[in-house]
């Protein structure tokens, strides 16, 4: 599949990997917008949330525990943090794999 993410997972393409298990991986965006800035996504290929099922409460749970884990081991968990998925492209999602980004650090503003 020409999925650039299942190409991340596969190794195909390089990362800059922070966390990884059976089910999850996750990775330093190339493009950063805040200093800790990662990107969280299921190992499987699911293009959306959208396309998420019943059956996915389990992962998707895991994938905002490791977000909340990562955000501890980055050092920003108290000075605050943000989850966000974007579903598709009119929210600007330009990668059809799910991910959950984690952005923290100092500037973080609001929105
Ligand atoms: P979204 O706009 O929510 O689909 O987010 C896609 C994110 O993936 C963007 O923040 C990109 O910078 C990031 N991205 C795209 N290609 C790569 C890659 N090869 N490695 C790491 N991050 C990437
Ligand atoms: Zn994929």
């Amino acid at each position: 599949m020409d999925c650039v993410f299942c190409k991340i997972v596969s190794g195909e393409i390089p990362s800059g990997k922070v966390y990884e298990d059976g089910e999850i991986l996750a990775f330093n965006d190339i493009h950063p917008a805040a200093p800790v800035h990662i990107l969280i996504i299921p190992k499987r290929h699911i293009s959306t949330l959208s396309d998420a099922g019943d059956g996915d409460a389990a992962l998707l749970g895991k994938l905002l525990l490791a977000a909340k884990n990562l955000a501890k081991e980055k050092g920003v968990a108290d000075s605050g943090y943000r989850t966000l998925i974007n579903c598709n492209r009119g929210a600007g999602q330009t990668v059809f794999h799910l991910h959950v980004h984690l952005l923290g650090g100092k500037g973080m503003g609001y929105p």
